[in-house]
C-alpha cells in the first residue's frame, strides 16, 4: 500500500516520537527551523511510505496527516483515503 504524510511543521515541537515510531525510518529532523525556532520533523523519502499511520498516532501535537492510496476495484478509479489525526483511518474521502 502506498501512503503519504503531511507534517505541519509549525505545530511540531521536535520531540522526535514520529522519528522513532516510523518502521521505515522515513522521518528526520529538518535543517530549517519552524516558527518556534525548532528543527521540525520532515519526511526524508516520500516514495517509501506505506501509510501505516504510526507517526501520526504517536505525535502529541497532531501535526501529522496520513493519506493512503485507495484500492482500485474492477475498473473504478478510486480516490485517496484520508487518515486525519490519531489513527482514524480510511473512512473520510478528500
Ligand atoms: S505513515 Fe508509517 S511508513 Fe509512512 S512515514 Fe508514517 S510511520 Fe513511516
Ligand atoms: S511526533 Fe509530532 S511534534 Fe514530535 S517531532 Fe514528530 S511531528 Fe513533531
Amino acid at each position: 500500500m502506498k501512503g503519504k504524510i503531511i507534517i505541519n511543521k509549525d505545530l511540531c515541537k521536535g520531540c522526535g516520537f514520529c522519528i522513532t515510531a516510523c518502521p521505515r525510518e522515513l522521518i528526520v529532523f529538518d535543517r530549517a527551523v519552524n516558527a518556534m525556532a525548532i528543527h521540525p520533523a520532515a519526511q526524508s523519502d516520500t516514495g517509501k511510505c506505506n501509510g501505516c499511520g504510526l507517526c501520526a498516532i504517536v505525535c502529541p501535537d497532531i501535526a501529522i496527516e496520513v493519506w493512503r492510496e485507495a484500492k482500485q476495484m474492477h475498473g473504478s478509479t478510486g480516490s485517496p483515503s484520508r487518515a486525519k489525526s490519531r489513527g482514524n483511518y480510511g473512512t473520510k474521502k478528500s
